[in-house]
């Protein structure tokens, strides 16, 4: 039986590549940072390769991408290709030709930077715009911090680099778990549960399956004389995760009185020094304040600015906190630590054994 073509898995990566990138690939020398947003790259054919990183918008219109192609082809034999943190980036193999590519993306109002010990370019989630899920307005905060934050794009000497990150809520789809600082939404009040909705649209023992705290249990109930199935909610052990709604549009998880914003420092994908870090806790809620997002925008300032104070050199965030004390860290930035900062990890197991899919592993004694 011959294999169909099925769309599984991204197309071989090589087919996008420049063709010095694939003639050298496995054989670069060496590089080095020749200014902000540029990359020289050496090979050990004699090959030269200049990369020139831009930051463009998360959400991008056709023009901006036939912009951006015009000038791959103009410039980079019409190659370029998206970063994960939302950069374009020009492979360009004329000298000549990177500082006229930087002066058409600059005057077409594109920042180049980003590269070496500078802020990255601040990666957001979609939030509302495209997810039910979303407590606050993801893009938006990272345009504001953006906007505050611009010139570090293009600097760099800083201590190392600054990542920053947005979550419209805890799933984290913002790679906020490893940022040096991230901004994560959260709802802080359970589900609302409609009755009717989720009797006619679903179903309540799939519900009761996928709430990672077992919060919540079917019910019967009576309404206009006629008995109908829904389910009811522990606020106790609900943690506003919002995994319920995903599945059932009778559990709305959205309040604009009470959703807001969290802020986490510390977290790093890297594996130098210390290894990976995962963000922590530091200010547990700031209620929604579009859309210039002051109070966000002056803690993350105020993080940064003590960063940059007390960070040695290739010391990034998370590191320095450790090795100045994080209770030495809540003080300089003036943050209160309060009781949502202690971890309650150690109860884990108590809850799991709550629940109908608890199963014993090999190291519980
Ligand atoms: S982090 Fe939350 S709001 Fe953002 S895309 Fe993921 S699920 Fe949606
Ligand atoms: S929001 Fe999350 S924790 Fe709360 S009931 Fe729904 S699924 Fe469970």
């Amino acid at each position: 039986m011959s294999m169909e073509l099925r769309d599984i898995g991204p197309p071989d990566y090589k087919k996008f590549m420049h063709p010095v990138l694939l003639k050298n690939y496995g054989k670069w020398k060496s590089h080095e940072h020749v200014k902000p947003g540029v990359i020289k790259h050496i090979s050990e054919t004699g090959d030269v390769v200049y990369t020139v990183r831009a930051g463009i918008p998360k959400f991008i219109s056709t023009e901006s991408v036939r912009f951006l192609c015009d000038l791959a082809d103009k410039y980079c034999d019409g190659y370029l290709r998206f970063t994960t943190r939302h950069n374009v980036e020009f492979i360009v193999t004329k000298e000549e030709n990177v500082d006229k590519l930087i002066k058409e993306l600059e005057d077409a109002g594109y920042p180049v930077g980003g590269t070496g010990h500078s802020l990255k370019a601040i990666i957001h989630c979609v939030g509302y715009l495209h997810c039910n899920l979303a407590a606050t307005d993801s893009p938006s905060i990272a345009k504001a911090l953006y906007e505050a934050l611009y010139d570090y794009f293009k600097r760099t000497d800083l201590p190392e680099r600054i990542k920053i990150a947005v979550s419209g809520c805890l799933n984290m789809c913002g790679a906020t778990n490893a940022s040096d600082i991230s901004i994560i939404g959260v709802h802080t009040k359970p589900p609302r549960v409609i009755d009717e909705v989720v009797h006619a649209q679903c179903s309540p023992m799939e519900l009761v399956k996928l709430c990672p705290t077992y919060a919540i249990k079917p019910k019967r109930i009576k309404k206009n004389g006629k008995v109908i199935t829904s389910v009811e909610i522990d606020p106790e052990k609900c943690m506003y995760c919002g995994n319920c709604y995903a599945a059932c549009p009778g559990l709305p998880i959205h309040d604009p009185e009470n959703d807001g914003v969290s802020i986490w420092v510390g977290g790093k994908a890297s594996m130098t020094k210390q290894g990976i870090m995962e963000s922590r806790l530091l200010v547990p809620f700031i209620p929604n304040h579009p859309p210039k997002w002051e109070k966000v925008v002056d803690i993350v300032k105020r993080i940064i600015d003590i960063y940059l104070k007390y960070a040695k050199p290739d010391e990034r965030l998370g590191e320095m906190i450790e090795r100045i004390g994080w209770e030495k860290f809540f003080e300089l930035i003036d943050v209160p630590f309060t009781y949502q900062h202690i971890d309650d990890f150690i109860f884990a197991y108590k809850e799991y054994r709550k629940g109908i899919s608890f199963r014993f592993t090999k190291h519980v004694k």
